[in-house]
């Protein structure tokens, strides 16, 4: 009866464009989950039974994708199927392709507040753990990954893009000088959808692994008459979260805005310095352009944000 409702057309062989043999018709997706542990930063990982093909190795969960399966749909259903991840125990950050000619494999890089409970679940599973991301070449990898891992392994850290909203709004003639707050609202509900989109690269200068798709978190800074948008969206992400996207949360859910007590500037600066991670501000302000350098973030115009939507 399940049988019948699940429609695996992935699973089968197939041959790339460099003459190797894969699992996966439509090519195969996997699950590199990352949480800080106690200063570190963990990896979720699967060891394969003996009894299957690279019998033994250690990789991330994954599998076949199927014809109807979007990549993060395939990479979380087999993080399951194997580890019994939670598909609401992650937010996708980025996907990472490996790409053969004709087949490729496709990393979804999830992040966690922290590590949670996982075991071996499947019959292609022997075990299903978190290791520490320095210890994982002591591992016996897997082929495949193991040539993946020094570009997945600097893919592992947060990523904000801090948006000065005032500065972005101005460089747009919208109509912005009559109405602020709605201009902002505007802004704000368009980056909800880039948000759940994701962006195909990020700017050169951040000099980021080449990742298929990240997907950043938005801080949007607000200030005057903008700031009544704060308390608005504060009230309104708190009923999308109910709602729960499994996995890829909401774009909503990725904004958050913050009203500046004082100067936008201050506020920004101060978010350039303390999130964790990659940031990205947004701006066109020369003189807070160089304090945010200068706090070790990265910045751009609001041309290259513009440019996403
Ligand atoms: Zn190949």
């Amino acid at each position: 009866m399940v049988g019948a409702m699940v429609n695996r057309d992935g699973n089968g062989w197939t041959t790339c464009g460099r003459g190797h043999r894969h699992w996966g018709r439509f090519g195969a997706a996997g699950l590199l989950a990352f949480a800080p542990d106690e200063g570190q930063t963990c990896v979720l990982l699967q060891r394969r039974s003996w009894w299957g093909n690279y019998g033994g190795a250690w990789g991330p969960p994954g599998g076949a994708r199927d014809s109807h399966e979007s990549v993060v749909t395939a990479a979380l259903r087999e993080a399951e199927e194997e580890c019994a991840m939670p598909a609401d125990a992650v937010t996708v950050a980025g996907i990472y392709r490996d790409d053969h000619g004709g087949w490729s494999y496709q990393t979804v890089i999830a992040s966690a507040p922290r590590p949670f409970p996982v075991r071996a679940v499947s019959s292609e599973t022997s075990q299903a753990s978190w290791v520490a991301a320095e210890d994982v070449e002591a591992f016996d990898l897997h082929p495949g990954f193991a040539e993946q891992w020094p570009v997945l392994r600097t893919a592992l850290q947060p990523l904000e893009f801090v948006v000065d909203v005032a500065n972005v709004m101005g460089s747009r003639p919208d109509g912005w000088w009559r109405d602020r707050a709605g201009a902002a609202r505007r802004l704000r509900d368009q980056l909800a959808v880039l948000a759940a989109d994701g962006v195909p690269a990020l700017p050169e200068a951040m000099r980021a692994p080449p990742l298929e798709r990240w997907f950043p978190d938005f801080v949007l800074v607000v200030e005057g008459a903008a700031r009544t948008i704060a308390a608005a969206h504060a009230a309104g992400s708190r009923g999308s979260e109910r709602a729960g996207v499994p996995g890829s949360a909401g774009g909503e859910a990725r904004v958050r805005v913050v009203a500046a007590p004082g100067s936008g500037d201050d506020t920004i600066a101060e978010l350039a310095r303390d999130l964790p991670g990659r940031r990205l501000v947004v701006t066109a302000d020369r003189q807070l352009r160089d304090r945010c350098t200068a706090a070790g973030a990265s910045v751009t115009g609001p041309g290259w944000l513009l440019g996403q939507l």
